[in-house]
Parts: C-alpha cells; sequence; structure tokens
C-alpha cells in the first residue's frame, strides 16, 4: 500500500536536512563519521528502523516541512549502496585519493556494474509508513560513486558513471513508486572535478534522473566537517567560486533543486543568480562547528539568498549531513533552522 506522493511546494520556504543525522548510541559510535554497527543480523535490522523513528521524530520535533530518513540505515553516504552492487569486490580494497583531498582504502570494480536487488526501498517504506509529510531521500551521485572506488575494470571514469547512472535510475524509480516525493543526488566530486563535470558529470546525473516523475534534487557541498575538508576549504581563498564553474550548465539542466553550502561560507552569494529558475535549498546551518546558530543568524544567510532567489524558489536547509554531531547539537541546529526559517516567512507574508 504506497501512499499518494505529496507535493512538497505548499509551504513557503519549507525546511530539510541535506540528510544525515546523528546516530542514537545503541546503534553506532557517535560523534563519529562512518562508524560500525553496534548489532548484528535481525538486531540491526530492527535497531536501524527504531533509529529511523528517533531521527523522524526529532525532525518533527524541531518542525522541519520535508522529512528524510536521516540515513540511519547506512554508515557510508556512497559504499553502503555500492555494497548492494555486483562487480565491486568488497575484499579487495586499494588507496585511492577522494575527491582531490584525502586518501582512503575503497573497494574495486572487477567486473560489470549492477543492482542485485533493490538498495533503500524497504528503508523507504518504512519511512512512509511513518508520515504523512514530504519526504526526501538521498542517494549518491554518478561522480562522487567513481570518485569512491577503484576501477580495475571498466577503466574509465566515465564509463563506470554512465553504468551507476542506470543503476541509480532503477532504484531513483523504485523510491518513487515506495512514496519519495524528492530524490536528491549528493555530488560533492561537482566541485573539484569541473571539466569533467560539464563533459559528462551532469548529463550522466539526468541519465538518473530519467522518467522520475517526482521532484530531483542533486546536493553540491564543501564535505562533512572533518578536518581533510576544514583544511582543504584553508586552502581555497577568500572567496569560494568553485559553484561557478559547474552552475551554467547545471542551470540547463533537467534537475529540478540544487542544494548548496551557504553558511558561514565564502561562497559569494551572488553566483546563486547563474542558476535561476531553479529551487534552492540554501544551506543555513554550518555543520562543521558545534555552535547553534541563532534564528537571526539564520534568517541572515536566507535573506542574502532571497536577493538573488525568488521566495517560492526557496528551501532553507542545512549545509550538508549532521551525523558526525551530537545529537543535542544537531537537534539544537534543526530547531533554529526552523526558527531562522519562520522569522524571513513572517516578514514575506507582512
Ligand atoms: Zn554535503
Amino acid at each position: 500500500m504506497t501512499k499518494k506522493n505529496h507535493t512538497p511546494t505548499h509551504t513557503l520556504l519549507p525546511t530539510s536536512t541535506a540528510g544525515s543525522l546523528p546516530k542514537p548510541v545503541w546503534l553506532a559510535e557517535p560523534e563519529k563519521l562512518w562508524s560500525e554497527w553496534r548489532l548484528q543480523g535481525a538486531d540491526l535490522q530492527q535497531a536501524k528502523q527504531d533509529a529511523l523513528i528517533v531521527a523522524l521524530h526529532e525532525q518533527q520535533q524541531a518542525g522541519l516541512d520535508i522529512v528524510s530518513d536521516g540515513e540511519q540505515t547506512r554508515q557510508h553516504f556512497v559504499t553502503t549502496f555500492i555494497e548492494h552492487l555486483a562487480g565491486v569486490d568488497f575484499n579487495q580494497r586499494k588507496t585511492v585519493t577522494i575527491r582531490n583531498r584525502y586518501e582512503a582504502n575503497v573497494p574495486s570494480v572487477v567486473g560489470a556494474v549492477s543492482r542485485k536487488q533493490s538498495v533503500f526501498v524497504e528503508d523507504a517504506k518504512f519511512l512512509r509508513q511513518q508520515t504523512d509529510q514530504p519526504i526526501k531521500w538521498a542517494l549518491p551521485g554518478p561522480m562522487t560513486m567513481i570518485d569512491t572506488l577503484y576501477d580495475g575494470h571498466y577503466q574509465s571514469r566515465e564509463k563506470l558513471a554512465w553504468e551507476f547512472a542506470r543503476i541509480l535510475n532503477e532504484e531513483a524509480k523504485e523510491l518513487v513508486a515506495a512514496g519519495v516525493d524528492i530524490i536528491q543526488f549528493d555530488e560533492p566530486a561537482f566541485n573539484v572535478f569541473f571539466d569533467e563535470v560539464n563533459d559528462w558529470g551532469i548529463a550522466a546525473l539526468e541519465r538518473a534522473t530519467e522518467g522520475l516523475t517526482c521532484e530531483t534534487a542533486v546536493h553540491i557541498c564543501y564535505g562533512y566537517g572533518i578536518k581533510a575538508n576544514t583544511d582543504w576549504k584553508q586552502t581555497l581563498g577568500s572567496e569560494w567560486r568553485q559553484y561557478e564553474a559547474v552552475f551554467p550548465k547545471l542551470q540547463q539542466s533537467k534537475l529540478d533543486i540544487i542544494s548548496l553550502e551557504c553558511h558561514n561560507s565564502r561562497v559569494p552569494m551572488e553566483l546563486l543568480s547563474l542558476i535561476a529558475g531553479k529551487k534552492v535549498m540554501v544551506g543555513a546551518i554550518d555543520v562543521a562547528n558545534n555552535q547553534i546558530e541563532t534564528p537571526e543568524q539564520v534568517a541572515q544567510t536566507l535573506k542574502k539568498a532571497l536577493q538573488f532567489v525568488e521566495a517560492d524558489k526557496l528551501y532553507p536547509c542545512t549545509n550538508c549531513g549532521m551525523a558526525p554531531l551530537s545529537r543535542q547539537v544537531a537537534s539544537g541546529k534543526l530547531a533554529a533552522l526552523t526558527a531562522g526559517a519562520a522569522l524571513v516567512r513572517q516578514e514575506l507574508l507582512g
């Protein structure tokens, strides 16, 4: 029994998160990215569902308009998806440099890749049963997937990206049938490999969205608040103009929503004019510190964005996922997001 999909556009400035939320202490070690599960088998299955209910509850308590699973059922935003695919060997690991930034020991592509089974569809059905609110579901984007693997088979980043795009499209279609309203593809790699993004990255992403009857989003951020990312940000200078390289082509793309890092970032807000006409998820919460924003600070970021984004296309959001934060800090930040959005909404509605 699938409920009808919900159109999330009836609220002005609908709030949501970029994706992940902290996991409860009984599911995985807290305040650590990609931490190991604490249970196994049927117990783990049950615990993941319970954690999803907690994550949903916290979003509802904070008053978010568009909710998600808080990524409670995945350990890593890319590899958990890849674990369900044929053609990738998790025992043959190689060290690669992720997004030209940090080294990681990653699995190898050893043959043709395909989706053996649905990955998140049961989780999405479970979330759909818990709420009538609009649901956003995050998937990794094709370019970010290839950047998190060693490819000993296709030996072509582009070829592998097109294969992943096809697989993601299969999964996304099932997620829509399960009642998901917005599918978001996470493409932090779009902030790094500009030539490839323009040559085939956006085209591959569009392939992943082909025939989807829900809204589609792409999340492009400067990464989780881990040291490799915060160190990298220090090297980017006083103005972060990375978005400028990919926005013109994204503006022409079929994607409905662009999700961006804006709060405390050095991204010049006027770059948003390059994606005129798109809906924009404006990151108004910093996920790289433990300081809880005031509603006024959130409102200030949203108002800056409103100079370049029409009010009915602005979706207040977090800069990125909040998995590495404590639950207390994350709930404080969620509450600040909705309070800040409410301030701006009041002003707009007079
Ligand atoms: Zn992100």
